[in-house]
């Protein structure tokens, strides 16, 4: 028998939210109207936990992701989690950092719970891919600069650097890497090799949140600005001419402070 009533009444359901890069406020609307309904959440390490202010005070909040000296789910662990809290419960909310489906395993979740005859539904998130650019005033395109920006991972799943970037590299395309810090000698090489040691890139740790930090720089100064930095939390690279609109802005303010000192 299940615990709850309700599970053999209504059809189980999974509903697969994106949280957004961090910052409460960057959640959708119909996010937190779900989470607020939401009877159980499984949320990931990525999940600011301040975004479960929205959900209900009696919602079952469980932490699944990956964090030192606690327990960790494997992707297994968390499927069969969505299946019997669906059963039990009726309605199970799965939580995600970003967009669920941007290297997010969102569809692994969704497929396995179909084939439990479990109703789905995906509540799109902002990615930290566009929504941190953006949030830094770093355009992923500009006009007569560049046509396309490209999304990538750093590793592949066999930690490897991903092929994608060698190809990224010979283009105009703004690159977005995630998932990309420990690879910076190896990305930083491919762009070397490529001819673009001037490239301006940045990096945005614990982007929109209160403790966020950005680094700017270039692919041939980038490694040495960091050397001294303790970097904890997540962290994404943007490689591209147009992160040059925010070194100018830095610049631009470097020179008033220098001015209005003078003065
Ligand atoms: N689905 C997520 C991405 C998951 S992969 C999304 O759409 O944003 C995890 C990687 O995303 C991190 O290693 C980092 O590269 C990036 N990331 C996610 N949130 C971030 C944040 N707040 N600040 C910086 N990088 C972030």
């Amino acid at each position: 028998m299940p615990t709850n009533p309700i599970a053999h009444i209504s059809t189980p359901k999974l509903t697969l939210i994106g949280a957004g890069p961090g910052d409460p406020e960057l959640l959708t609307i119909k996010a937190a109207r779900a989470l607020e309904k939401a009877k159980v959440i499984l949320y990931d390490a990525l999940v600011n936990p301040d975004v479960l202010k929205y959900a209900n005070s009696h919602a079952i909040k469980r932490f699944v992701g990956k964090r030192a000296g606690l327990h960790t789910y494997s992707q297994e662990d968390i499927n069969k989690m969505i299946v019997e809290y669906a059963h039990t419960h009726g309605a199970v909310v799965r939580l995600k950092g970003g967009d669920p489906f941007v290297f997010g395993r969102g569809y692994e979740e969704i497929i396995y719970a179909e084939s439990f005859k479990i109703k789905t539904e995906v509540i799109p998130g902002l990615t930290s891919a566009t929504c941190l650019p953006s949030l830094n005033k770093i355009p992923l395109t500009s006009r007569g600069m560049n046509e396309s920006f490209w999304v990538l991972t750093g590793a592949t799943s066999d930690r490897k650097i991903s092929n994608d970037i060698f190809l990224a590299a010979q283009t105009k395309a703004t690159a977005v890497i995630l998932m990309g810090l420990k690879k910076l000698p190896e990305i930083v090489a491919v762009y070397e090799e490529a001819g673009k040691a001037h490239l301006p890139l940045a990096i945005i740790i614990n982007g929109s949140l209160k403790n966020e930090q950005i680094i700017p720089g270039h692919i041939n100064d980038i490694e040495e600005k960091i050397e001294d930095e303790i970097i904890k939390g997540p962290a994404l690279l943007i490689i591209g001419e147009a992160v040059d609109f925010y070194l100018e802005k830095m610049q631009l303010k470097k020179t008033r402070m220098t001015q209005e000192l003078q003065f």
